[in-house]
């Protein structure tokens, strides 16, 4: 199986992207921003500290991000495949992953214009159950009941961070020092561009690459 990695600014699919892979190919979802959140949550002495980081849209130090990480993997079955969601967001993180005993096979940007990051941010709602996304932007994200998760009936959320503020602290952070990181990946020849707005051709295309038909200058 294909280990791979997303990156794209916030609010760009890679998220919605993610659930679809995991329910296509069942592969392993790591998700760094929902391990932390955890953490925030159960109020652990680490989640505590993070709490106030988090909401301003800044990363959290690469120290903690690579203990989470490990700590996460150590009981992890990966013989799925493994989709990286949030990570690595600069360059010291992609060195790191490097370093770790697993290869991987396409990094996948998703390139999405700012104006419909925004849009699709101040919108976003997601299960905190089975983390489907859903958008009260747009139409076609809607839940069929409002606030109500169609799959699995939990109550959804907003998270904390989604606010206009936070936003433009997080894409400046993106642009910064996750932007970087592209580079990073096409100097491997690994790096894949998606720059669609539609989510299922946007998983079709995820899913050839995958499959290896999709060549790198395709796209
Ligand atoms: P996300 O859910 O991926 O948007 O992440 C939410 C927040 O968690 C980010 O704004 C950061 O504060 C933190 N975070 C998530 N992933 C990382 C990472 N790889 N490195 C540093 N901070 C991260």
């Amino acid at each position: 199986m294909k280990n791979i990695i997303l990156i794209a600014p916030p609010g760009a699919g890679k998220g919605t992207q993610a659930s679809m892979l995991v329910e296509k190919l069942n592969m392993l979802h790591i998700s760094i921003g929902d391990l932390l959140r955890n953490e925030v949550n159960k109020q652990t002495e680490l989640g505590k500290s993070l709490e106030v980081r988090m909401q301003t849209g800044k990363l959290v130090d690469d120290e903690i991000i690579f203990e989470v990480l490990k700590s996460y993997l150590k009981d992890a079955d990966l013989s799925k495949g493994i989709i990286f969601d949030g990570f690595p967001r600069n360059i010291s993180q992609a060195q790191m992953l490097d370093s770790l005993d697993i290869k991987i096979d396409s990094a996948i940007y998703l390139d999405v214009p700012k104006s419909v990051l925004e849009s699709r941010i101040l919108g976003r709602k997601t299960c905190p159950n089975c983390k489907t996304g859903y958008n009260s932007n747009f139409e076609n994200m809607k839940p069929k009941v409002e606030d109500i998760c169609d799959k699995c009936g939990s109550k959804l959320i907003t998270r904390q961070d989604d606010t206009k503020d936070v936003f433009e602290n997080r894409y400046e952070t993106y642009i910064n020092e996750t932007q970087p990181v592209l580079e990073f990946y096409k100097n491997k020849q690994i790096l894949f561009n998606i720059k669609s707005l539609d989510k299922d051709e946007i998983f079709n295309n995820i899913i050839k690459i995958i499959d290896n038909t999709l060549p790198l200058e395709g796209i």
